[in-house]
């Protein structure tokens, strides 16, 4: 945890800087070990089935639910949730984060890394376009760029099934989308920011 830090009471953001890099506003105070500071936001179910781990902790989290105003206005319940919790357990809490992140990750590889990548196929249209789109040349193998996203993923997540009814899961690493037909490892995508 650094040395003077600063918190702005309008963001609920502990910052390293006198100024907010949110809102910008100046001559911040010095942060409290009492005040609350923005965690994450996520949907109410995720926080349902996750909390206890805070609770194991007894990390205090404060939510505070936020949605549309659609969704107010017919007083449905809200769809997101802001954690809250003390500067002096931060730490901690972004660790319990951290923890969620790695065993998401690990359930996501066992349930849909393909044990022989090789197999992955890329249809030449969605080829040429991803050529285009990371600059690579004319007769380069995506098909083996590919391979080495989904190896290396940093990050895994599913998308709707397919009309056929096969799942569809992507990989990303370095920044770069390969989604895939789960079934048949066929490349439906290859993204780009
Ligand atoms: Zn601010």
């Amino acid at each position: 945890m650094g040395e003077n830090m600063y918190f702005c009471e309008n963001c609920h953001l502990p910052t390293e800087r006198e100024r907010c890099p949110h809102c910008k506003r100046k001559n911040l105070r010095p942060i409290a070990p009492q005040d609350m500071c923005e965690l994450t936001e996520c949907p109410q179910q995720w926080y349902e089935l996750e909390k206890h781990r805070f609770q194991a902790l007894s990390i205090p989290v404060v939510t505070l639910p936020v949605g549309s105003g659609v969704n107010s206005m017919f007083a449905l319940p809200l769809e997101n949730y802001r954690l809250y919790v003390p500067w002096e357990r931060f730490d901690d809490a972004v660790e319990v984060l951290e923890q969620i992140q790695r065993e998401r990750l690990e359930r996501l590889r066992s349930a849909y890394l393909p044990e022989d990548t090789a197999r992955l196929t890329v249809p030449e249209k969605i080829a040429k376009r991803a050529r285009r789109k990371l600059k690579m040349g004319k007769d380069s193998d995506v098909a083996a760029y590919c391979r080495q996203v989904v190896s290396s993923a940093q990050d895994i997540f599913t998308g709707a099934d397919l009309p056929s009814g096969h799942k569809t899961v992507c990989f990303s690493a370095d920044g770069v989308y390969v989604w895939l037909d789960a079934s048949t490892l066929e490349v439906l995508s290859v993204s780009v920011p």
